[in-house]
């Protein structure tokens, strides 16, 4: 496998596609490729390439958690998100660019069962252990998105521009078709290279997980008003992170047998969050 280091986005974005494979911290990324479950010819590193920092409201895509969990000017929804995403050291090596693009943790895949989402025939969780899985947008694919992060952005109406084109955070995922099976809109040889998160009147973050730290969202519920509409996105909860508009949306969900107990949490998990930024409202400064 070749390693390419390119120092330009336009050098990275060329020689992705074709079985090139863009790699920023790794964290995600490289176990996939030591299990085989992602191949790749050519390894196109982006630290050099992508923007790194934060200035205002601009974060640049190679900007790791720990960086942004750490800095006051970035709104308290993602600031909360990242530092409760996995391992101070996985925050450390970890990208926001790479968080948003990570892979399902499905265990079916996890473990090399040629599942629906990767071009099989039959989701193997919709019969089998799905603890874990969706209560929303599971009727092909019953994955819950992994990314504490991206609830976050999509609550905060934070927007993505890439090497070809700026979109919403929300614009970026897609539930998987039959005919494509992809959970972004984001091209092979597309990268993201910044992320502009406005700021927000007020917002949080909770997150339900099975141990206090190192866990992915069972379900996580971000909430951010600003301009006085109150916006909420969840993680764990759907193949991509999921707009809801109050706790009564939770009457629309499609759980799972073994998923029932997540729309309680989420509706718990709402009502606090928008108490919490009702809170932050109401006391001065
Ligand atoms: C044990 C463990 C626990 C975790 N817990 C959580 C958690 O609780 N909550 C949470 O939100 N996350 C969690 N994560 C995910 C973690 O935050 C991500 O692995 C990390 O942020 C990915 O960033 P990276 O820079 O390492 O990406 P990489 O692993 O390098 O890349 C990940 C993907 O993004 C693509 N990519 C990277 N940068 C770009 C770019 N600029 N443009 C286009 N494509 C790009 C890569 O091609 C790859 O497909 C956990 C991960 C692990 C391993
Ligand atoms: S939930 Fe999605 S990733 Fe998991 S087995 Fe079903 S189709 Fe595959």
């Amino acid at each position: 496998m070749e390693l390419l280091r390119p120092s330009s986005a336009e050098e990275a974005a060329a020689a992705l596609g074709n079985g090139s494979v863009a790699l920023a911290g790794g964290t995600d990324l490289v176990p996939l490729l030591r299990d085989r479950l992602v191949r790749a010819d050519t390894l196109v590193h982006v630290s050099a390439a992508v923007p790194r920092g934060i200035d205002g409201p601009t974060i640049g895509a190679g900007t790791t958690l720990a960086e942004l969990e750490a800095d006051t000017q970035i709104p308290q929804a993602l600031r909360e998100a990242c530092s409760l995403a996995a391992s101070p050291q996985l925050r450390a090596m970890g990208t926001i660019g790479g968080n948003l693009l990570q892979a399902t943790r499905c265990w079916y895949w996890r473990l090399g069962f040629e599942c629906w989402l990767h071009g099989g025939e039959k989701c193997f969780a919709r019969d089998g252990a799905h603890r874990e899985h969706a209560i929303f947008g599971n009727e092909r694919c019953a994955s819950a998105h992994p990314s504490d992060v991206a609830a976050a952005l999509v609550a905060l109406g934070a927007r993505v521009r890439t090497t070809k084109r700026e979109l919403s955070v929300a614009e970026l995922y897609r539930l998987p078709t039959q005919d494509d099976r992809g959970i972004t809109t984001l091209d092979t040889d597309e990268l993201i290279l910044e992320l502009e998160v406005p700021s927000a009147e007020t917002s949080t973050y909770l997150k339900a997980m099975d141990r206090r730290k190192w866990a992915f969202p069972l379900v996580g519920v971000a909430a951010a008003r600003s301009h006085g509409e109150t916006r909420i996105a969840l993680a764990g909860v759907a193949p991509i992170p999921w707009r809801v508009e109050s706790a009564a949306s939770l009457e629309d969900a499609t759980p799972l047998p073994g998923t029932a107990y997540k729309v309680e949490i989420a509706r718990a998990l709402i009502r606090r969050a928008l108490a919490a930024i009702d809170r932050t409202a109401a006391s001065p400064g």
